[in-house]
């Protein structure tokens, strides 16, 4: 039984500016949740808010405690049905902070069963697929330079020990990764959605030839300048498409995924698993993520209704804390695209994550719950 809950905002700093077509992020505000039973053992969970979903620290604070009340009203956290039913009712416009709750329940079911939490609907680790690593908007040159050293980064890649990548990929020994010996990230997702998209993917693509190369525009596109756009994508071996236009403008995706030779992904235009049938003809691929939809229990059902049409899931990520990527990571088994990056873009990450060495998601070394820690 829940002996106690608490939840504690923590300020992060990004490694480096990160920036998209809405804007650009130097820090964020997520929220720890965790959740104790009687024996002491210690659930943890993050809700990263996005202001595009009319969501902030300050929302998230002030929903926690009435959804914790309702974990300690319900009192069993193996009763997570009952009790994700209960924060969508009483807080249902704060999917991030419902998402902290649900991560930090099953976090401490799966430690109470001694298992790793993906055992809990028994999914194969081995079937996990590799995360992308994202790089945001900058100058071509820097973007280069980024994917360089995520190409060619090569170390224990934990979202515990975010930024080491990037601070071991030095211009000393960024060669291709081939002749430093190390495998890299083996996908980069990279912004578009600034007026001179062309060069800069063009400049990622000579600094990283053999990487799988994924382009998030977030809506920036009108739909003929993705149509324009498809050929030059394409050339530059763009293996996935995400969001290319608004994401109000389905008649836009469906023109844009008729036309294009890669897959097109879903990420704005898709937010739960009720917006799946509406997208459904226009895309190919939707964007899971537990701060959109509302916890784990949600997003297994948004992967369930777009798999249903037919469709791809990409298991995505806002900038947050490992706690949160931990918890996302155990429903990795179930989909094709991950992009589960938001630690390694934190200056320093207040959990110790999951290990992600190379982009690999390594479910079968955690040993219970979602492996995620308090430092
Ligand atoms: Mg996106």
């Amino acid at each position: 039984m829940v002996a106690s809950t608490a939840s504690e905002r923590v300020d992060l700093e990004l490694d480096t500016a990160f920036t998209i077509s809405r804007g650009s992020t130097v820090e964020t505000t997520n929220h720890l949740v965790t959740v104790t039973d009687r024996a002491g053992r210690v659930g943890i969970g993050g809700a990263a808010p996005a202001a595009y979903y009319g969501e902030d620290g300050d929302s998230v604070a002030a929903a926690l405690p009435d959804l914790l009340a309702a974990v300690e009203s319900v009192g069993d956290p193996g009763e997570w049905q009952t009790i994700e039913r209960r924060l969508a009712e009483i807080a249902p416009d704060e999917a991030a902070a419902r998402a902290g709750v649900s991560v930090a329940v099953h976090d401490l079911v799966a430690r109470q069963r001694d298992e790793p939490l993906y055992r809990e609907w028994g999914l194969d680790p081995e079937r996990a697929p590799a995360t992308s690593v994202t790089v945001g908007i900058d100058d071509p040159e820097e973007m280069a330079a980024r994917a360089r050293e995520w190409r060619t980064a090569s170390d224990s890649g934990t979202a515990s020990d975010s930024g080491t990548a990037s601070d071991s990929g030095t211009a000393s020994d960024s060669g291709t990764a081939s002749d430093s010996g190390a495998a890299g990230y083996p996908a980069l997702k990279i912004k578009l959605g600034t007026g001179d998209d062309r060069a800069r993917l063009r400049a990622v693509r000579e600094a990283a030839p053999d990487a799988s190369l994924r382009v998030d525009a977030n809506g920036d596109w009108s739909a003929d300048e993705a149509l324009a756009a498809l050929p030059w994508l394409d050339d530059l071996g763009v293996a996935l498409l995400e969001q290319p236009v608004s994401g109000d403008d389905h008649a836009g995706l469906a023109r844009v995924t008729e036309a294009a030779p890669m897959p097109v992904a879903a990420d704005e235009s898709c937010v739960t698993a009720t917006d799946v049938p509406d997208i459904a003809d226009a895309v190919d691929v939707v964007v899971v993520k537990l701060m959109k939809c509302g916890g784990l229990g949600p997003a297994r059902r948004q992967i369930a209704a777009a798999h249903a049409s037919g469709l791809d899931v990409m298991l995505g990520c806002m900038v947050e804390t490992g706690a949160a990527i931990a918890g996302a990571a155990h429903l990795a088994p179930l989909v094709t695209y991950a992009d589960l990056d938001g630690a390694l873009l934190l200056a320093e990450d207040p959990c110790t994550g999951l290990s992600l060495p190379d982009g690999e998601i390594d479910l079968a070394a955690v040993e219970r719950g979602t492996g995620a820690r308090r430092r």
